[in-house]
C-alpha cells in the first residue's frame, strides 16, 4: 500500500468523517464504540432509502421487475462479499447471509459440522475469545451427545506472554482425531490481532479452520486468497461493517468437506439488509480497508502510549503498543481496540463518568467467554471517523482522573 503524509490523511480522513451524519451531527459527543456495531455512512442510508422507496420486493420469488431487481441485488451481494474477502473467482465457495456472526457461527456448527462427527473425534475452540465462538461448538457437543455421540471440545492454546494463541502447542493438540478448528480474527477484548495467518501451518493441510471475522471484516483487510489465510469458513457481522443490524455473512470456501448448505427452508431474506451491506462494502473499499485500519492502530497507539505512562490503568492485551515502522511485532498486533481498567474505579462507574464528557464507550465484561460481571473493563473502539483531538480529549479526562 502507498504511504501517505500526514497532510493527506488528515484530508482523506476529514472527508470520510463529513459523511457520518450521526457523527456530524452529535460534535459534543465521540462515538468509541465500533467493535460494538459501526456507524452508517450516508452512501448506505441512502442505499436503504434508494432500495425502499424504488424496488422493494420479495427475493427469488416472483417475476415482475421489482422482485427481480431485488433478487439480482440479493446475487450482486453474494459476489460482493466474495470480491471484499478476497475471492472474486473461486469456483467452489458461497456466501451464506445471516443474521451477524452469532447465527453464523451456529450455522457452520449445527448445519456442516454437527452432520460430520463421530464418537471420540476431537474439536479445538477458543475459550477465552467471545461468547458466540464457544457456544455453537458446546450445543454441537450437547446435540450429538443426545444422540449418543460423544465429541471432545479441547481449548485452543494461548500464549500467555503475548495472548494469541500458541501455535506450537496448537501443532501438538491437533492429532488424528481432530476434525474441526474454531478461531477468532481478531480478538474483542485484547484488541490483537490473534495472528491467525499462522494457523494454517500450525494445523496442517487437512483440517478446517473457521474464522470468526466480527471484529476484522469492515474494520482491516482480510484476504482469503492469501495463502497463509488458507481459513474454510469466515464468519462476521454486517452491523459491524457499517450495514444495517440484523445482517452479516458466512463466507465457505467449500474444498475440506461437503459444500456449506444451511438446512431447511431459509424463508424471506433480509433484503434490506443484503442492500445496506452491498453499499457498506462498495463504501469501505473505496475508502481502502487498509487505510481505515491504519488510522484505526494509529490512533489506539496514540491512546495506549499516554495511558501507559499512567499506573492506575491496566490495559489489556498486547503487551506492547505497536511501535511506528513495526507493525509486525510479534505477537497480538494491536488493532484499533483498547481494553482497559482503572485500579480504584469500577468500570460501569466509568463508563458513566466518560459519557458525562461526551464519550461513548463499552463498559461491561464484553461477552468474554469465562468472563462474570466482576470482570468489568472499559474498551474504546476506533473507526475511521474518530480523530486524534477525540483521543487526547479522552486522555485529559482519564488522566484527571489518575
Ligand atoms: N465474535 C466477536 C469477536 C464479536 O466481537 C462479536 C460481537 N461483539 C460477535 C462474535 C457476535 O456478533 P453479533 O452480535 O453481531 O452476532
Amino acid at each position: 500500500m502507498r504511504e501517505y503524509t500526514p497532510d493527506e490523511d488528515r484530508l482523506w480522513q476529514r472527508k470520510l468523517r463529513a459523511q457520518f451524519p450521526i457523527i456530524t451531527g452529535h460534535p459534543e459527543l465521540a462515538y468509541l464504540d465500533s467493535a460494538a456495531t459501526a456507524q452508517k455512512p450516508q452512501a448506505v442510508l441512502d442505499a436503504v432509502q434508494t432500495y425502499l422507496t424504488t424496488t422493494n420486493a420479495n427475493a427469488g420469488r416472483g417475476t415482475y421487475p421489482w422482485a427481480n431487481k431485488t433478487t439480482e441485488l440479493v446475487e450482486r451481494a453474494r459476489r460482493r462479499v466474495k470480491e471484499f474477502l478476497g475471492d472474486p473467482d473461486a469456483e467452489h465457495s458461497s456466501v451464506h447471509f445471516t443474521s451477524g456472526t452469532t447465527e453464523g457461527l451456529r450455522t457452520v456448527a449445527r448445519d456442516w459440522l454437527v452432520p460430520q462427527l463421530a464418537d471420540g473425534d476431537e474439536i479445538l475452540v477458543p475459550f477465552s475469545d467471545h461468547r458466540a465462538n464457544l457456544e455453537p461448538w458446546q450445543e454441537a457437543r450437547r446435540l450429538l451427545a443426545a444422540r449418543g455421540v460423544d465429541v471432545h471440545l479441547r481449548a485452543l492454546p494461548y500464549q500467555e506472554t503475548s495472548g494469541d494463541y500458541d501455535h506450537r502447542a496448537l501443532a501438538e493438540a491437533v492429532g488424528p482425531r481432530t476434525r474441526f478448528v474454531a478461531a477468532t480474527h481478531v480478538h474483542h477484548v485484547y484488541g490483537g490481532d490473534m495472528n491467525v495467518h499462522r494457523l494454517r501451518a500450525a494445523v496442517g493441510p487437512r483440517v478446517p479452520i473457521c474464522l470468526d471475522a466480527a471484529q476484522s471484516v469492515g474494520h482491516l483487510p482480510v484476504d482469503v486468497g492469501d495463502p497463509a489465510l488458507d481459513v474454510d469458513f469466515v464468519v462476521f457481522s454486517g452491523h459491524k461493517a457499517m450495514a444495517l443490524p440484523g445482517t452479516g455473512a458466512v463466507w465457505a470456501r467449500n474444498t475440506r468437506g461437503p459444500v456449506l448448505a444451511p438446512a431447511g427452508w431459509a424463508g424471506t431474506p433480509n433484503t434490506v439488509g443484503v442492500v445496506s451491506l452491498l453499499a457498506a462494502l462498495d463504501w469501505l473499499d473505496a475508502a481502502g480497508v487498509d487505510r481505515v485500519a491504519r488510522h484505526a492502530v494509529r490512533l489506539a497507539t496514540r491512546l495506549t502510549d499516554r495511558l501507559r505512562l499512567l499506573d492506575v490503568y491496566e490495559i489489556l492485551g498486547c503487551g506492547a503498543s505497536l511501535a511506528a515502522g513495526s507493525p509486525l511485532a510479534e505477537g497480538q498486533r494491536r488493532q484499533g481496540i483498547v481494553t482497559f481498567r482503572h485500579r480504584d474505579i469500577p468500570s460501569d462507574d466509568l463508563g458513566f463518568i466518560l459519557f458525562s464528557h461526551g464519550f461513548m464507550v463499552r463498559a461491561d465484561s464484553l461477552c468474554q467467554a469465562g468472563a462474570d460481571e466482576k470482570d468489568g473493563v472499559v474498551r474504546v473502539s476506533l473507526h475511521v471517523h474518530n480523530t486524534e483531538e477525540e483521543i487526547d480529549r479522552l486522555l485529559a479526562v482519564l488522566e484527571s482522573l489518575a
